[in-house]
């Protein structure tokens, strides 16, 4: 049987848009018998006060001296963002940076693949067209892992088949650029993002990949984890997938150096 794995590092904090406190999710973590934990809050939500958020983070960590791994969830950013993204990031010694698609431009306004208005627009060929062929932009070194790689199906329909050619496009992009993609399970009582048919691309790809919860409440810390874990062992047993927080911390570090902070 294959062991747990030792980390959960797609997770939201209340100085996000999360319920639980960054304690309580160190806590939680270990509760639920994990090695590490890493806080991911959106960048949307923290970057108003960046020093306090690690700061918060910093001294949790200190005070329930727990392993916690510093991070940001962070939309596709502009090309002129970059450079502050970057910049942000080895400042303030982020661990890692998780890139994620949720918005999607559509007659210059950009609309949530989630919304529950305006499903005639989201499910549109070229709403649809255009996430999956932006999904390569999240290929950087900026981004160390990728979320929820086909959040697009939220709209209510699966367009993956379409848009093999895309997919495949960004899958080589992931991979050129020694990027992690997450195994998301928040969703899980419809699917897990990816699909079992884009994991199966993914292992053909040979990306690293890591199961994530996107865990808004302490609760939902490992959830559905054991499960796919079990359901997914022979895919998962020929496949890169990193479950050791010491494999995550080389893999992490072999991307950008060392946290300097
Ligand atoms: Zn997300
Ligand atoms: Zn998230």
């Amino acid at each position: 049987m294959q062991q747990m794995q030792e980390f959960s590092i797609h997770t939201h904090t209340k100085i996000g848009d999360g319920y639980d406190t960054v304690e309580d999710m160190i806590l939680e973590a270990k509760r639920s018998g994990l090695k590490t934990l890493g806080i991911s809050d959106h960048f949307w939500a923290v970057s108003y006060d960046l020093p306090n958020y690690v700061k918060a983070i910093r001294a949790a960590q200190d005070k329930l001296q727990f392993d916690v791994l510093i991070g940001l969830e962070i939309d596709n950013p502009s090309d002129d963002r970059l450079e502050m993204l970057y910049k942000i990031k080895k400042e303030y010694g982020f661990d890692y940076f998780i890139g994620s698609l949720h918005d999607v431009p559509y007659n210059g306004k950009k609309y949530y693949v989630g919304s529950k208005e305006d499903k005639n627009i989201l499910q549109s060929q070229t709403y649809q067209q255009t996430y999956w062929q932006t999904l390569p932009n999240l290929a950087n070194d900026l981004f160390d892992i990728i979320a929820h790689m086909d959040l697009i199906k939220l709209t209510g329909v699966k367009t993956e088949a379409l848009y093999e050619a895309d997919i495949d496009k960004a899958l080589k992009a992931f991979k050129a650029n020694n990027q992690i993609i997450e195994i998301n399970t928040k969703h899980h009582q419809i699917e897990n993002e990816p699909s079992d048919t884009i994991l199966a691309k993914v292992a053909k790809a040979d990306i690293p990949v890591i199961f994530s919860s996107d865990a808004h409440i302490k609760h939902q810390l490992i959830q559905h984890f054991a499960e796919e874990q079990r359901r997914l062992a022979e895919p998962l047993a020929k496949m890169r997938y990193i479950s050791k927080s010491d494999e995550l911390r080389q893999f992490l570090q072999s991307r950008h150096g060392p946290r300097t902070k």
